[in-house]
């Protein structure tokens, strides 16, 4: 493929949807920067829900951070609460009102409509290569990957047919396995 091409491609794209949730955010009061650090936090596990970890995802200073997430938490849609094991460790929650803001913008639905035009195996075969894709971008740059749970070296399916992780060596429910992780490391 020519990389030239690609890049129109997926430029157009990322600023089609980046629009449509631009507005929506809007529309809520809330700020792009914002809204991508709830959208992170809805889809983040209980190890990666820390102002750390939003900072890493989103590239950005842990300043700026801070301030994305104080204004979220002052407007209600984020709440704090204090690690049980280690008290200086915070988690970051959506409240209802945060999840009612992020159902409403992402994702858009021109994304949405453009994905059920295509046939089931397309979809399908779209979102693989996107996935390689973008995983060939991190490792490129070195960056974190932050893939979900069950694609991770350290995700393990015990005799019990329980699901573990063995870094943490934790129990993880079927709800854990599909969220993103900070700690995680392709399988492949
Ligand atoms: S298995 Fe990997 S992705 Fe899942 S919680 Fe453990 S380190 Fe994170």
């Amino acid at each position: 493929m020519n990389p030239n091409e690609m890049y129109e491609y997926v430029e157009r794209i990322a600023n089609l949807i980046r629009t449509r949730v631009r507005k929506a955010g809007l529309a809520n009061g809330v700020q792009p920067v914002q809204m991508e650090a709830l959208h992170y936090l809805s889809r983040c596990n209980r190890y990666s829900n820390t102002p750390v970890a939003v900072a890493e995802f989103l590239g950005l200073t842990k300043g700026t951070v801070s301030q994305t997430l104080g204004v979220l938490e002052d407007n209600g849609l984020v709440e704090k609460t204090t690690d049980s094991r280690d008290r200086r460790v915070v988690h970051l929650h959506l409240t209802p009102s945060g999840t009612q803001v992020l159902e409403q913008s992402i994702p858009p639905d021109v994304l949405k409509s453009a994905i059920s035009a295509l046939p089931a195996k397309e979809q399908r075969q779209l979102e693989e290569s996107i996935q390689r894709l973008l995983l060939c971008l991190q490792r490129a740059n070195g960056l974190k990957t932050f893939g979900p749970c069950r694609t991770c070296v350290h995700h393990q399916l015990t005799g019990d047919a329980q699901r573990r992780c063995g870094l943490t060596r934790e129990i993880l429910t079927e709800s854990d396995a599909s969220k993103i992780c900070r700690e995680h490391i392709p399988s492949d």
